[in-house]
This record gives structure tokens, C-alpha cells and sequence, in this order.
């Protein structure tokens, strides 16, 4: 009788143990959701990333959720004894991508784990600078990037208008 009750108490629901898969799967995905939103997402499955008719680039989470981002590589190497924050410019730095143009074709195909999206609004990108030898020597959540000069001509010629890399501000892709 003892036995028959503990046996009966371990399988009597089956509908909880799904309930806890669910819970770590919208966990993961808010995670997600708050990298994309606030610092940068890590595209590890690059078929997430979908593009629709206007060719602008969309992140595909695991709760099916589709979100417009940009992508770009956040780091870049410099000479340790050559580097200070007071001498990054943006026009050496990593463009991002509003649309698949060729370099994100290219990106795609890349397997670097450096490769990010993010729908952070305020201009600010998450970004690093690493050494020679791999060191990480500086990290920001507020670097000015470049918009990619293809990307750059499409939206131009979408919009007929003529912005510069200077003058192009992210929420023109973001929130049209
Ligand atoms: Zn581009």
C-alpha cells in the first residue's frame, strides 16, 4: 500500500514537468529579449536572422517573436601600447547593417561569435577592444558606430533622401 502511494505521488503530473520547460524557455527568451534591447545579442543559429520585403533584417526568437535589429561584429583589435579610449573614432571602427546587403551576406557565412544583433535605440553600441594577443582592454555599452556605406546608399535610395554616415541616426531604420 505504502509502495503503490509513492509510486502513484512521482508520476501524478506530467503536465508540471512541462510547465517547468516552459518557464526556463520564456527565462531564456526575456534574457534574449533584454541583450537585444539594452547591449547586444550573440547570433549563434544564423538562420534566426530573417530579412522581409524591404530587405530589412529581423532576429527571430525562440518564442517565434520576430524583432527588427541591426547587426555588426562588436570588437576590434588594437596594438596594446598604441590603444586609449580618447583615440577611437568611429570611422575605423566595425560598421552596423540595416539591411542584408553583400557584407552581411558574407557575415552570415562567417562562423565568429563576435557577430551581434541588437535593436538598441539610443546610438549607442555594445563594443570591445581587444589586444593583440586577445586581451580585452576596453568594453563600452555607448560606442558611436558607422552606418555600413551599402546599407547606407539602399536606405537612401528607399527614402530618396541623401544622409551621410554622420548624420544617419539608427532610429530612421528602427522605428520606420
Ligand atoms: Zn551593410
Amino acid at each position: 500500500m505504502i509502495l503503490g502511494e509513492g509510486f502513484q505521488l512521482t508520476f501524478t503530473d506530467f503536465s508540471e514537468f512541462k510547465s517547468a520547460v516552459q518557464v526556463f524557455m520564456d527565462r531564456q527568451s526575456s534574457l534574449d529579449r533584454w541583450n537585444i534591447f539594452n547591449k547586444s545579442y550573440q547570433i549563434k543559429d544564423k538562420s534566426k536572422i530573417v530579412v522581409d520585403s524591404y530587405n530589412r533584417l529581423y532576429l527571430n526568437l525562440s518564442s517565434n517573436e520576430e524583432i527588427r535589429v541591426v547587426i555588426y561584429i562588436n570588437y576590434q583589435k588594437f596594438p596594446e601600447h598604441f590603444f586609449s579610449p580618447a583615440n577611437i573614432f568611429p570611422e575605423n571602427l566595425n560598421r552596423y547593417h540595416i539591411y542584408k546587403c553583400p557584407s552581411v551576406e558574407k557575415l552570415l557565412q562567417q562562423n565568429d561569435k563576435h557577430i551581434v544583433a541588437t535593436a538598441k535605440k539610443d546610438g549607442g553600441f555594445h563594443y570591445k577592444f581587444l589586444s593583440s594577443t586577445n586581451k580585452l582592454m576596453f568594453e563600452t555599452n555607448n560606442q558611436h558606430l558607422y552606418i555600413c556605406r551599402y546599407c547606407l546608399a539602399e536606405f537612401n535610395k528607399k527614402y530618396n533622401s541623401d544622409l551621410s554616415p554622420e548624420n544617419f541616426n539608427i532610429n530612421f531604420y528602427l522605428e520606420n
